[in-house]
């Protein structure tokens, strides 16, 4: 088996230059317009969104190096409901808004554009019966239901903001993040399904609400009828605050530069960041990329597999997808249950048309084989997205020729919280694809590379990844700490914005992510990023996973430590230690190949599903007294079995 070549392209198919939005030469005219004439092509772009007052402002943004601030459409006024539904009511009240597939195969149901609005205005008129008003802030900790986008909508329609935290977070965290932002009202459930198996819900909420003052108000959905403890005059139950409600709720007018939402990021880094974005611009970037990037149209049937709790969620399940008034499918479940055929299912029973997912998810499935994959039609899809993290080359093509059959192009998007939507991403009828490349900017987008000093480098190059604009989408804070903002990504490279990330150019332009600036391995003076050694070592056809961090080197200053899974059927060994130092040697060269391996049957992950490198760093340093913030970690067992292998290894 050959290793993936990097330099692989994949031309866009001829049938995709006729259909898709753009080819080539559009694409490149107008990202040369949006970046000479911002002012005009974002006055056009605007006119995609419903406005109660049109916008005459259109772009205020400084990145500093005095002055940091980001305005966009400003004296345009809207509300981000009405834009993802009342405006479809005329032509698409009675097509399906969201399907929903429950963790249960027997289990789905569908709102049409018309009962989601009702639905909306219900919730919004029941919010506002418990006092919530425009700029309170309204925590969401609800399972994957379409209660929880009707949850979203509702404060936007009142103009409260809401901060949505994943359903799989405890007690603990979602205090931190009630606390953060003052929230006055939580919404929650009984508890949650997920792989068959109840989680609770209220419990955790009630425990949290311990911890939370700010807290007024507590609704509550039945979604398994599990038993809950109450606190009379705190504690509502979702149906009966909703069922007396009219279906109708006046939308507020919302300014432009009004916040929507407060999001916490992963912490893959360190502590989350309380990422606020505003009405008008975030909307704008999630609905154009969804209809653009992941080149929506009028018959598709979407579907974004991440969670609600993340901004992929927003974005790509939430505001993008109904903003184009499209079908967004929704499911409440995981990959592997009941079967490793379960995404497939789904696809072939809603007839999926757009599927986007992450390469944590792509590679858990690469590991049960391509039998699962097989047994199923997927003859609806015509294209794929990744987000989340670099996908390995040999997971894009697994992707392509597996689950695509070669037909779909795939899409890989890099993007953040902050960024609010795609900002380097092919438009699948414009972009040669290359596995592992994001390849180029959307519009307005205009990513740079700075070397340690923060001079900016040109052509072929590569180094730290920062935007000198990031288009409407962009954060305007971090929540009441303008000062971490400035910061934490103004500070590093003054006048950019400072992604975290590093990234390499290539010759015709292409960014390729090379994994977070911080988990960078400097091994005798060389520079190597984690994404391209953990790739190779996922090349080896034995190897499901790897996670590359350095660690105290006498001789180098740094070596490499990778922890590896391997596939599903295949056993560790001296030999198979030995062939894996070889396999990267050759693919890399020597200066990449591993000094220790330690074998891992899981690797310690965020809940969102991202390898968490700083904690692998400590334990390969055998520093283990503290881990930092591990709040964010999906399973925090595994780390004791990791520290474990270590002992075996040193
Ligand atoms: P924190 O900022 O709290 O450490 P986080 O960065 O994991 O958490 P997110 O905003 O969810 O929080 O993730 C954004 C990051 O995910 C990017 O900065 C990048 O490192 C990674 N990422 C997302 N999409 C891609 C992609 N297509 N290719 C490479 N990396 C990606
Ligand atoms: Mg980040």
């Amino acid at each position: 088996m050959s290793a993936p070549s990097s330099d692989a392209i994949f031309p866009v198919p001829a049938s995709w230059q006729r259909r898709a939005w753009f080819d080539n030469a559009a694409y490149r005219r107008d990202y040369q317009r949006s970046m000479h004439d911002p002012q005009r092509f974002w006055a056009e772009q605007a006119e995609h969104l419903d406005w109660f007052h049109h916008p005459t402002r259109i772009r205020d943004v400084s990145y500093g190096p005095e002055d940091i601030h980001i305005r966009w459409f400003e004296d345009g006024v809207l509300n981000a409901s009405v834009n993802c539904l009342d405006r479809h009511l005329l032509e698409r009240a009675r097509k399906a808004a969201i399907v929903w597939e429950g963790d249960d195969p027997a289990e789905s149901r569908t709102l049409s554009y018309a009962e989601l609005h009702a639905e909306v205005c219900r919730l919004a008129n029941g919010l506002k019966s418990l006092g919530i008003c425009k700029g309170d802030r309204v925590t969401v900790y609800l399972p994957m239901v379409p209660e929880a986008a009707v949850a979203m909508l509702a404060c936007a329609r009142i103009g409260a903001m809401h901060s949505v935290v994943f359903a799989g977070f405890s007690a603990e965290s979602l205090a931190g993040r009630i606390r953060d932002c003052d929230a006055k009202l939580l919404i929650t459930a009984d508890e949650g399904m997920r792989g068959g198996r109840r989680f609770a819900l209220k419990a955790n909420a009630d425990e949290a609400l311990k911890r939370c003052p700010s807290v007024q108000a507590c609704v509550v959905l039945r979604r398994t009828g599990g038993e809950v403890a109450w606190l009379d005059g705190r504690d509502r139950w979702y149906h009966e605050l909703v069922d007396h409600q009219a279906s109708n709720c006046e939308p507020e007018t919302m300014n432009a530069e009004d916040p929507l939402f407060v999001l916490y990021t992963s912490g893959s880094t360190g502590k989350p960041k309380g990422v606020l974005h505003t009405t008008a611009g975030y909307l704008l970037a999630a609905s154009l990329t969804h209809r653009y990037v992941l080149d929506y149209h009028d018959e598709d049937v979407f579907w974004c597999t991440a969670d609600i709790g993340w901004v992929t969620g927003h974005s790509y399940i939430v505001y993008g997808p109904l903003a184009n008034g499209a079908t967004t499918v929704m499911f409440e479940g995981v990959p592997t249950w009941p079967d490793a055929s379960r995404f497939w299912q789904v696809i072939d029973k809603h007839r999926v048309s757009i599927f986007y997912t992450a390469p944590t998810a792509i590679r858990a499935l690469i590991r049960q084989g391509d039998a699962p994959v097989r047994a199923t039609s997927r003859k609806s899809l015509r294209l794929l997205g990744s987000v989340g993290e670099p996908i390995n080359p040999e997971a894009w093509l697994w992707y392509y020729n597996v689950v695509g059959e070669q037909r779909c192009p795939i899409v890989d998007t890099w993007w953040q919280t902050e960024t609010g939507a795609s900002v380097i991403a092919p438009l699948p009828g414009a972009i040669a694809t290359k596995p592992g490349s994001a390849t180029l900017p959307f519009f307005g987008v205009e990513p740079v590379i700075v070397d340690e000093d923060g001079r900016v480098l040109e052509g072929e190059c590569e180094g730290r990844l920062c935007l000198r604009d990031g288009g409407p989408g962009m954060l305007r804070t971090l929540y009441r700490d303008h000062d971490r903002f400035v910061q934490t990504y103004f500070s590093a490279c003054p006048g950019l914005y400072f992604t975290g990330d590093g990234a390499r150019r290539d010759k015709d332009g292409y960014f390729w992510i090379t994994g977070r600036v911080d988990d960078v391995i400097n091994v005798s003076g060389h520079r190597l990023g984690t994404a391209e050694v953990e790739s190779a070592l996922v090349a080896h056809p034995e190897v499901a996973e790897a996670a590359v961090v350095g660690y105290p080197h006498p001789v180098k200053g740094q070596g490499i430590y990778a922890y590896v899974t391997l596939k599903a059927n295949t056993q560790p060994s001296d030999e198979l230690r030995n062939a894996l130092g070889q396999w990267v040697r050759k693919e890399i060269g020597p200066i990449a190949a591993p000094d220790q391996i330690q074998w891992a049957s899981s690797l310690p992950k965020t809940r969102s599903g991202k390898i968490m490198r700083r904690v692998l760093r400590k334990i390969a340093a055998g520093d283990t007294t503290d881990l930092g913030d591990t709040s964010t970690l999906a399973d925090a067992t595994m780390v004791e079995s990791l520290i474990d292998g270590r002992r075996t290894i040193a």
